[in-house]
């Protein structure tokens, strides 16, 4: 059962938060989205543990999908970060809301950047390309993030002050923001030749994401006192952490996406 332990966890923290918010808002639909999302995860993180191969492609597949296809164009809701400032600056405690708020911003310092490894629709895509470690090193222009998320506080700020911030508006900025974003994620990939490129550079969500994630509970430790120096782990990670090195500020720390795949690579275990 011990190796159950965190995909127990998992399905319990999201459930507490369907109960709580059903109970508290009355809408049955917090119920319904917030178990669907907690039982994904119990069940890939389980998968994982078990040993199947594609548990987290699995997980990410079934969460992405759903809150693409289903909450973005079914539903109409805009869970990118302008649907975040949008119900922000209009207090409504929209989905949008509550989505940065749980997987974001508060929920990274428990399990960092959980997200970007087994939610994130975007990435789902992204890692279907062949670069699934990167292919020459890292490039020092991670400051564009920074201007994207100047840039989408700015847009939708114009549209309040211009009076055209509704509901129809966010969700045409929804479609075309996702159709720009597989755009530029895709050919900047197959340039750098790096599936993780749109993540490590462009994504303005990672201004909440990387500062969060440095207290994260759950991260991938390293028995420093077992490891061999073999740099395979180093070799498999897709985001070029540091990650036999134990400490919290090793290198990209807050870039690990918990795909476990370093652990999978470890010969002697000490990544846990
Ligand atoms: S960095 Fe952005 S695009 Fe990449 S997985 Fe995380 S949220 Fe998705
Ligand atoms: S390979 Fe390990 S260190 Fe790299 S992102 Fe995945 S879990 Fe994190
Ligand atoms: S794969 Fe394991 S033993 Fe090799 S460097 Fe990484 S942590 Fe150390």
């Amino acid at each position: 059962m011990k190796k159950y332990k965190s995909a127990i966890i998992l399905f319990a923290v999201f459930e507490a938060i369907a109960v709580s918010l059903w109970l508290s808002t009355g809408s049955l639909f917090y119920l319904l989205n917030f178990s669907y999302i907690g039982c994904t995860l119990g069940i890939g993180l389980a998968l994982s543990a078990a040993g199947w191969k594609y548990a987290r492609e699995f997980v990410q597949f079934c969460v992405g999908s759903y809150m693409l296809v289903f909450l973005g164009l079914i539903c109409k809701e805009n869970m990118q970060i302008e649907g975040f400032w949008y119900y922000l600056f209009s207090g409504v405690l929209g989905a949008g809301v509550l989505h940065y708020a749980i997987a974001k911003i508060f929920g990274p310092l428990l399990f960092g950047r959980g997200w970007c490894g087994y939610a994130c629709w975007t990435a789902m895509i992204l890692d279907l390309l062949p670069y699934k470690k990167p292919a020459n090193p890292r490039k020092n222009i991670g400051w564009i993030r920074y201007v994207m998320f100047g840039l989408s506080l700015a847009m939708v700020v114009l549209l309040m002050c211009l009076g055209k911030a509704n509901k129809t508006n966010m969700f045409y900025l929804f479609v075309a923001g996702n159709v720009v974003y597989y755009v530029v994620g895709i050919v900047l990939a197959l340039v750098l030749k790096d599936n993780r490129a749109f993540c490590k550079y462009i994504c303005p969500i990672t201004v909440f994401l990387k500062p969060m994630s440095y207290y994260s509970v759950l991260r991938v430790k390293c028995d420093e006192s077992k490891c061999i120096q073999c740099g395979k782990c180093l070799e498999v990670c897709p985001m070029e952490v540091e990650v036999n090195n134990n400490a919290r500020n090793r290198k990209n720390a807050t870039e690990c996406i918990l795909c476990q795949k370093c652990k999978k690579a470890c010969p002697v275990k000490a990544l846990k």
